[in-house]
């Protein structure tokens, strides 16, 4: 699970890391945007792209927003 997108996309979910992925492994969700874990190259385009710097690298994810791991997993497991 490569990068993962935080708090900091709720309520803002600019998009501007969708725009950049190669892969296209940014997907909608009803509050944030979420990184297909499987999917994710690990490019780190979308890290630099994020205005508002939600995205992490899975083990740079500060501790105050860890349970966003789980919710981007989780996310895919629908
Ligand atoms: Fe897409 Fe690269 Fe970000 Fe992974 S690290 S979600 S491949 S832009």
């Amino acid at each position: 699970m490569p990068f993962i997108i935080a708090e900091p996309c709720i309520g803002v979910k600019d998009k501007s890391c969708v725009e950049v992925c190669p892969v296209n492994c940014i997907y909608e969700g009803d509050d944030q945007f979420y990184i297909h874990p499987d999917e994710c190259i690990d490019c780190q385009a979308c890290e630099a792209a994020c205005p508002v710097q939600a995205i992490f690298p899975d083990n740079g994810v500060p501790d105050k927003w860890k349970t966003f791991t789980e919710k981007n997993r989780a996310h895919f497991e629908k």
